[in-house]
């Protein structure tokens, strides 16, 4: 599964979920993919939001003093191993709730439950319910690993 963010040409940004890039190209091409908004085919995926947080993360940590060359940008294999990490991260410090996430992220914001870090799965339709309450969530990129 991968998930990329998709513009369409009234710039209305939104998620689209893919079994692969070949089957987001797919869609793409025979204008399967409609804007939530607006209803508009003509979409475009945008480089992941994800992915240029994290190659300015990797150039601040660099060391002000080092005469090296300025550090290349980020292959995507380095990203795709980053995004492998903090799904690593994720998974050994978050409390995996499965697809009961969007029930246990509303019942930890209105303090019915203890707060802690969680993960789980969330349809489209519960996702809107969160945004729609102004409950906090974080979308987790998943690597597209080669198999
Ligand atoms: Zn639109």
């Amino acid at each position: 599964m991968v998930v990329y963010d998709l513009i369409c040409n009234a710039e209305h940004r939104f998620e689209g979920w893919f079994p692969s890039f070949e089957g987001y190209r797919e869609q793409a091409e025979k204008g399967l993919i409609s804007c939530p908004s607006c209803g508009s085919t003509q979409v475009e995926k945008l480089p992941h939001a994800c992915a240029v947080h994290v190659k300015k993360e990797a150039a601040a940590s660099r060391p002000e003093t080092s005469a090296d060359p300025p550090p290349p940008s980020l292959s995507e294999s380095d990203v795709k191993e980053l995004l492998v990490r903090m799904n690593q991260f994720v998974r050994e410090n978050f409390e995996n709730v499965g697809p009961r996430f969007a029930t246990e992220a509303r019942a930890i914001y209105h303090g019915e439950k203890e707060e802690k870090p969680i993960y789980g799965s969330a349809t489209q339709d519960e996702r809107r319910e969160l945004d729609e309450e102004g409950v906090p969530y974080g979308i987790l990129p998943k690597p597209k690993l080669d198999s």
